[in-house]
């Protein structure tokens, strides 16, 4: 049996709050080790799973996705007594030994004030007996290689390879979100940003069929999948914008098409969002990443929606975007071929500075209305990713 010791991240900071969030990463954690066989235990605050050896994988591939721990790591659990916790520091050194690690530290922290031996006494008591059994470690205090730390709390706990987690707030403690998901770098990132502030997450994919392929359909739900590792999944709404888009060619000066079909887009997911009670819409856009992206058609195209707009990754760069794509792990499926709904019929030169009357005048010879509905009606939805509840 192996255990895993969960710090908590921003959630301490919480205070009346705290019990409900705890109880929101509680629920969350037991949905995303159950498969796994690994059992939950909360003890004074404190997030311990237990999960067989041969689990090991899948409960750390879990713990890695899990939004709202600082940090994890494998623990040894010891009944508080200096010979058995000693007896661990040796046994933790000789692991570490085993994986080639040359220089440690002790670190040590006693919220049990009755253990014989206080912080200082534990570092020293424990360097001294790793030294004297372990051959082939030495200490370094400034850079150490590994750190073996031991808490005496209600039991003691000892262990190194403190591994960082994805911090943040539990998913499911802000509400849900409709994030417009198209197949590109942005929009992913955006949609996990969210989610690491807690929010739960639908999607609304607009597809221009059959002048996008179902390859570019599979790509959008891979990525959904993907964020929705992070989400608990991710239920994708797959809306037919191609009558809309059509309308739009017809009617409305050829530099005023990304702007109109943005603004229909929004419309349409607002209206999807209001019916599945989400709190506000979640786009990709980054400010003057693209002509329909400056400030100027930015107002034009939330122009038509009421509901909060959330842009997470407004002030980044695309080379910061990249990074973070690359971390989570969606950025190999943007970067697939497949075309989108809006570079088929983009203009040569498109509208730089729109005017949102203009706009909306433009928007409203296109009498939207019942086509709108259509799209609507004809929504196709799915699960994507995550654990099933
Ligand atoms: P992304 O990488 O997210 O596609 P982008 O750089 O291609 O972004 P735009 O194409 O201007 O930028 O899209 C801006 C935002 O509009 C996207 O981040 C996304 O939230 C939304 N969006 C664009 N196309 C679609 C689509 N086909 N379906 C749903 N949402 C879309
Ligand atoms: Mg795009």
């Amino acid at each position: 049996m192996y255990t895993y010791l969960l710090k908590l991240g921003e959630l301490t900071l919480k205070r009346e709050n705290r019990k409900g969030f705890e109880q929101i990463l509680k629920h969350n954690c037991l949905t995303m080790i159950r498969e796994s066989g690994a059992k939950l235990e909360m003890i004074n605050g404190r997030f311990l799973v237990h999960c067989p050896e041969e689990a090991a994988g899948q409960v750390e591939d879990a713990l890695a996705h899990l939004l709202g721990i600082a940090a994890w790591a494998k623990t040894r659990i010891q009944e508080k007594t200096p010979e058995a916790v000693l007896r661990s520091c040796v046994a933790e050194a000789r692991e570490l030994v085993s994986q080639g690690v040359q220089t440690f530290k002790i670190e040590a922290r006693r919220t049990d004030k009755g253990f014989p031996l206080d912080s200082y006494g534990l570092r020293s008591e424990g360097g001294a007996a790793v030294l004297r059994e372990v051959p082939g470690l030495r200490v370094d205090v400034h850079k150490p290689e590994a750190v073996i730390e031991v808490e005496i709390r209600e039991k003691a706990y000892i262990y190194s390879s403190c591994r960082k987690g994805l911090q943040g707030l539990p998913v499911g403690t802000a509400g849900r979100g409709l994030l417009l998901l198209s197949g590109g770098i942005d929009s992913p990132v955006a949609g996990y940003m969210m989610a690491s502030r807690g929010m739960g997450l639908d999607a609304a994919y607009f597809h221009a069929y059959p002048y996008t392929s179902d390859q570019a359909r599979h790509k959008v739900r891979d990525l959904a999948a993907q964020v929705g590792r992070y989400s608990l999944g991710v239920r994708l709404y797959t809306l037919s914008i191609t009558p809309v888009q059509q309308r739009i060619q017809e009617r409305a000066p050829e530099s005023w098409r990304t702007v109109l079909l943005r603004m229909a887009m929004m419309e349409g997911a607002e209206k999807l969002a209001r019916y599945r009670g989400d709190k506000c819409l979640i786009t990709g856009e980054s400010l003057s990443q693209v002509a329909s992206q400056t400030i100027e058609n930015i107002s034009c195209t939330e122009s038509l929606v009421k509901l909060p707009v959330l842009r997470p990754l407004i002030g980044m760069d695309k080379a910061q975007i990249i990074r973070l794509a690359e971390t989570i792990g969606t950025y190999h499926i943007s970067i697939l071929p497949y075309e989108d709904c809006c570079a088929l019929f983009s203009p040569l030169h498109p509208v730089l500075r729109g005017d949102p009357t203009e706009a909306r005048y433009h928007y409203e010879q296109l009498e939207l209305g019942t086509l709108m509905e259509a799209v609507l009606r004809e929504r196709v939805v799915e699960t994507c990713g995550g654990y099933r509840a």
